[in-house]
């Protein structure tokens, strides 16, 4: 059965909002593995109050907090790797040095899925655009060699799903999202989405794990409490190789049909 993943992220808690939940939900499975690389510690982050981080030591903070929110999924990572680059400067590094350190581990492990960001790095960060075009150079340059490579998955979120969000936040008063501005999270259309994972059995231990991101603490605040429950209720993918047409029904799970 096919059930390797790895996930190819920029910072600590983008693997935890993009992909924890599927992990939860293939936690016991012995032939699921899970492989998580990580090009940054994420150091150049927010700090927020009372998390006790100081600039200098956010890095080494943030590394931790990543390694106790897969314990509090209850799921942690077989192999997870740290490739050391720095927060926010990803773009500004030999792009083809990326490429190469993330294929080297990919080749090593073969994973049947790889999930990663896609163009729109769901927030427009440049890490993020920088790590998922690298790691789907390194998928590229690996999938023709057959033994896994089955399918590569961008994060993404329906662009209904932000206004949806919008709509909430407006009705509480707050300020919506502005998928224009950087940082912010945009969508893609609705239809482009290949893959869509019900997570609600897992939503729980998923908040859990964000929770656990204490640095990060403003992330989960923008949020109600029944706004960030179903937010975090799904994860959504394009499938962006194979080819996947758009507007054929969604696959509920990312080793769907493999
Ligand atoms: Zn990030």
């Amino acid at each position: 059965m096919a059930r390797r993943l790895a996930v190819v992220v920029a910072h600590p808690d983008d693997d935890t909002f993009g992909c924890s939940g599927t992990v939860a939900l293939h936690a016991v499975d012995p032939s699921f593995r899970f492989v998580l690389i990580h090009a940054t510690n994420g150091a150049a982050g927010q700090i927020a109050e009372g998390s006790g981080a100081s600039r200098e030591t956010l890095g080494v903070v943030r590394e931790e907090e990543d390694r106790r929110s897969w314990v509090a999924l209850g799921r942690e990572p077989d192999r997870h790797e740290w490739l050391g680059y720095p927060d926010g400067g990803v773009a500004d590094e030999p792009f083809d040095r990326l490429v190469d350190r993330i294929a080297a581990i990919l080749d090593e492990e073969r994973p049947d899925v790889v999930i990663t960001f896609g163009p729109d790095g769901i927030t427009g960060h440049a890490d993020h655009i920088t790590v998922g075009r690298a790691a789907t150079a390194a998928f590229d340059r690996l999938a023709d060699r057959g033994d896994g490579f089955a399918r590569l998955l961008h994060q993404a979120i329906r662009r209904s799903e932000i206004e949806a969000w919008n709509e909430r936040l407006v009705a509480d008063g707050k300020e919506p999202f502005d998928p224009t501005e950087l940082y912010q999270p945009r969508g893609v259309a609705d239809d482009m989405i290949g893959v869509e994972v019900d997570c609600s059995s897992v939503v729980d231990r998923k908040l859990a794990a964000l929770l656990e991101h204490r640095t990060q603490a403003g992330d989960v605040d923008s949020f109600d409490d029944d706004g960030i429950r179903e937010a975090l209720a799904r994860e959504t993918h394009v499938i962006a190789r194979p080819q996947h047409g758009a507007g054929a029904p969604p696959l509920a799970d990312v080793f769907e049909g493999l």
